[in-house]
């Protein structure tokens, strides 16, 4: 079997050499970007953190002191509410219930209510009540299997996240049995939760986690951010192409960021939740670009069980801009994506 998975150690040794390397820690002074008649001096900042099994980049320019410290204690807030595995975390207690109505934080509250309808829009293929199943896969501790049948089968009664009962109160009550994993959605929300925390406070900044970036504002010199697409069949995880975008978010799900191989068949971390298993797709990855990140990070997890034909004309119905792109790494552009957000193909 052969894995590639990011595994924590490796990422947390990356965390602490990635400022070094780029010789931007907290608080250096930075070369300011090259002067024109509108730049506005703006210090630029950075910071690597690891937080929901990625690693977190916030590029800040123009921030006040204390806001890196304030954004990265945000981030460690969500980890622990919303994390499946740190016990008592809001999602934790909710899946080890027992069928009662727990009450949790009002964020969690929303992200699940968002979830519900979004699960609904897509007729099932997004679904927070897989958890069952992908506790199975054990993608997330780099020893994945293949469940067999027998054991995937009776989970997949339980996935239906139309049985989530929201209650007053911000009370969450599952049928017994079932389970939520936020995984395909979480990062969405805290991505747009720490994007409204640095506006009006800084210039600009991206804010990357990993699939989910948020390009905050503009750069200094009034330009706009330049994020890339990574290139799903280049290993050193290269761009395919590049978008231009201010104030927008851009997010991407892809069938090649945790996978392995047997026997010839690659099984990845995104599933169908009708079959149990990873989502049979003739896409390897979805870019979705808008103003929610959690709304386009739900989408492009659902674009991607849908598979291509289905995934274009769901994003057209629903007005989204988005990159999909095959397994022959073709790009297909919703209609009128490059004029919204110049586009540069790299290859
Ligand atoms: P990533 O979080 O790796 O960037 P995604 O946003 O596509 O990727 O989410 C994948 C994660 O979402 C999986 O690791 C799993 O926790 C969960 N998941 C897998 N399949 C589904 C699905 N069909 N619907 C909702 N969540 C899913
Ligand atoms: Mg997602």
């Amino acid at each position: 079997m052969k894995y590639r998975f990011k595994y924590a150690a490796l990422m947390m040794a990356l965390v602490m050499l990635l400022p070094l390397l780029a010789g931007c820690g907290q608080n250096q002074p930075q070369p300011q970007p090259t002067a024109t008649a509108q730049t506005i001096n703006a210090e630029k900042t950075s910071q690597v953190g690891f937080f929901f099994d990625t690693v977190v980049t916030l590029t800040l320019y123009g921030a006040p002191e204390g806001l890196m410290q304030e954004l990265m204690d945000a981030c460690s807030r969500y980890e622990r509410l919303l994390s499946k595995t740190v016990e008592d975390s809001d999602v934790y207690r909710i899946n080890h219930a027992g069928g009662e109505p727990v009450q949790v934080d009002p964020e969690t509250w929303q992200i699940i209510s968002r979830a519900k309808n979004i699960s609904a829009e897509t007729e099932g293929a997004f679904s927070i009540t897989i958890a069952p199943l992908t506790e199975q896969w054990h993608f997330t501790t780099g020893e994945a299997i293949v469940p067999p049948d027998e054991v995937l089968q009776p989970l997949l009664p339980l996935v239906d996240d139309s049985a989530i009962e929201l209650g007053e109160n911000n009370t969450v009550r599952l049928p017994k049995g079932m389970q939520i994993d936020l995984g395909g959605i979480a990062k969405g929300y805290i991505a747009d939760s720490i994007a409204a925390l640095c506006r009006g406070r800084i210039v600009g900044g991206t804010l990357n986690f990993g699939g989910n970036i948020y390009a905050v504002g503009e750069k200094p010199d009034g330009s706009p951010f330049r994020i890339g697409v990574t290139d799903p069949q280049d290993k050193s995880g290269s761009p395919i192409a590049i978008i231009e975008m201010k104030d927008k978010t851009t997010v991407t799900s892809g069938t090649y960021e945790r996978f392995f191989l047997l026997n010839g068949v690659t099984y990845h971390h995104i599933l169908n939740p009708k079959t149990g298993s990873s989502a049979v797709t003739d896409l390897t990855s979805c870019t979705i670009v808008g103003d929610s990140s959690m709304d386009a990070d739900a989408y492009a997890t659902a674009c991607i069980v849908f598979g291509r034909e289905k995934a274009m004309a769901f994003l057209e119905q629903h007005h989204l801009d988005g990159l999909l792109i095959d397994g022959d790494n073709k790009i297909y552009p919703t209609p009128g994506f490059a004029d919204k957000y110049p586009l540069t193909i790299l290859k």
